[in-house]
């Protein structure tokens, strides 16, 4: 067969062989409605994983993800993005992004500092990429300086979760009691990044950080998809790891969902949208969750109480 046949006949979001999903070509947007206010049942609301970038930064992701990954439907600012949010009724929301090669942090912590400044419903995470030059440094200042933790992406930062660099860090946050937010799941994989992250990543590997490290607080994204059912047990086995939910809620992505949420942890599991970088509707996840049946308190726990334990949040409001 030719070349070009084998790969007309794989379609982004199919499977491989081998279990894991493709995002070779971009999935397609989904169009689907947006509410303008969130759900009214639901208690108020953290949102645990949004992305905010100086707008150089952002440009630049949105060009990946349209190329590779799916149409980025909300192509807002970093203000833009806060104020867009917290317009539609979100309590608290907290600000993550990482340094794709070495030298950028510093610029992009000052961003997340001086938006952290501005917006009080803001909780801001420091960035490093791993091993380089003042790593250290880098974090101390960005703590000093008001952030609340860390985040890490081993998909863009291609790192080895066994490394020098990447136990320098995990020291540092020990050391000022602060947690570490890594993009550790191996999916969604993409034949675009510099790296396999089905080769870097696993939970096994982020097990030996956590039993390594029972001090250090560690959350992991999208329910730590695709291994779901590894990460189930893990946050039921050791009380330093935590969860997000980006994206798993949505039905999105063919097999990106996790075990339902009332067999889980749920005090080890926070909501995220992974918002602005998103092919769907801001609301999608949050309608879901509405409908899920969960508890009252289940959904406190998931939708805000979670993230204000994990990363510390001061003094949180409820909107309205
Ligand atoms: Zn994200």
């Amino acid at each position: 067969m030719d070349l070009k046949d084998a790969k007309r006949e794989i379609n982004p979001g199919d499977h491989r062989n081998d279990g894991s999903l493709i995002l070779g070509k971009p999935l397609p947007a989904l169009h689907d409605a947006e509410g303008n206010e969130v759900p009214e049942s639901l208690p108020p609301i953290v949102d645990a994983h949004v992305h905010l970038f100086p707008e150089v930064f952002f440009r630049a992701i949105w060009r990946w993800f349209d190329q590779f990954g799916w149409p980025i439907r909300y192509k807002l600012k970093s203000a833009e993005v806060l104020e867009f949010l917290l317009a539609r009724g979100l309590s608290h929301i907290v600000g993550l992004h990482y340094a794709h090669k070495p030298g950028v942090a510093r610029k992009q912590n000052s961003h997340m500092i001086r938006l952290c400044r501005k917006f009080a419903q803001l909780s801001g995470a420091a960035t490093v990429f791993p091993g380089e030059k003042d790593a250290k440094k880098i974090l101390a200042d960005g703590f000093r300086d008001g952030l609340c933790g860390v985040k890490l992406h081993s998909h863009v930062q291609c790192f080895d979760m066994d490394s020098e660099g990447m136990h320098e860090i995990y020291r540092v946050c020990m050391e000022h009691d602060k947690p570490l937010v890594m993009h550790v799941g191996r999916e969604p994989r993409s034949p675009a990044s510099k790296c396999d992250s089905y080769l870097l990543c696993s939970a096994a590997q982020l097990e030996k950080v956590i039993r390594g490290y029972p001090e250090l607080k560690v959350c992991v994204p999208h329910l730590g998809g695709d291994e779901f059912k590894a990460y189930q047990r893990l946050i039921r086995d050791y009380d330093n790891l935590w969860l997000d939910t980006t994206m798993t809620l949505a039905g999105y992505m063919q097999g990106f969902s996790g075990p339902p949420l009332e067999e889980m942890r749920v005090d080890r599991i926070m909501y995220g949208s992974d918002f602005p970088q998103l092919p769907y509707a801001w609301d999608r996840e949050l309608k879901k969750l509405s409908e899920l049946g969960l508890s009252r308190e289940s959904l406190r726990l998931i939708l805000n109480q979670n993230a204000i334990e994990f990363f510390s949040i001061k003094g949180f409001q409820e909107s309205g």
